[in-house]
């Protein structure tokens, strides 16, 4: 077991982070992931009691009625899209913890600043890159 330790730990010291680091951040992203698990279950009960209430009232609306609940599904749809997006993002980082790959850029390779690693522990790539593809995206 202390030769184990001793060999993971070594090789987490050629990357530059320490075993302990790397644990730190795998629970700091489980649970995040679980938090965002549990809001997207609840989100998405919540998205299908509306859909639900849609269908049984659609015959009485009148046309600010259903507007406004058009409004209402449209944000609860976009709440879904972001959550899903938010935990597919989490996992994502945890695999490239598996990887050795986490804390360096998917777009440039090069290492993501600590600073926002704290802020946006499932980060996957650095402000320079992520803002050159939402302007491409855009
Ligand atoms: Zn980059």
């Amino acid at each position: 077991m202390l030769v184990n330790g001793a060999v993971i730990t070594g090789k987490g010291a050629a990357k530059g982070r320490t075993t302990e680091e790397i644990e730190q951040i795998r629970s700091i992203l489980r649970g995040r992931f679980d938090d965002l698990n549990a809001e997207y279950e609840t989100a998405l009960a919540e998205n299908h009691k509306l859909r639900l209430v849609e269908i049984g009232d659609a015959a009485g609306d009148d046309q600010a009625d259903s507007g406004s609940k058009t409004a209402e599904r449209d944000a609860a749809t976009s709440l879904l899209r972001t959550l899903l997006d938010r935990r597919t993002q989490a996992e994502h980082a945890m695999q490239r913890l598996d990887d050795g790959t986490y804390g360096n850029c998917e777009g440039c390779s090069n290492p993501i600043p600590v600073e926002r690693l704290e802020v946006f522990p499932s980060a996957t790539s650095c402000v320079h890159c992520k803002s050159n593809r939402e302007r491409r995206a855009s």
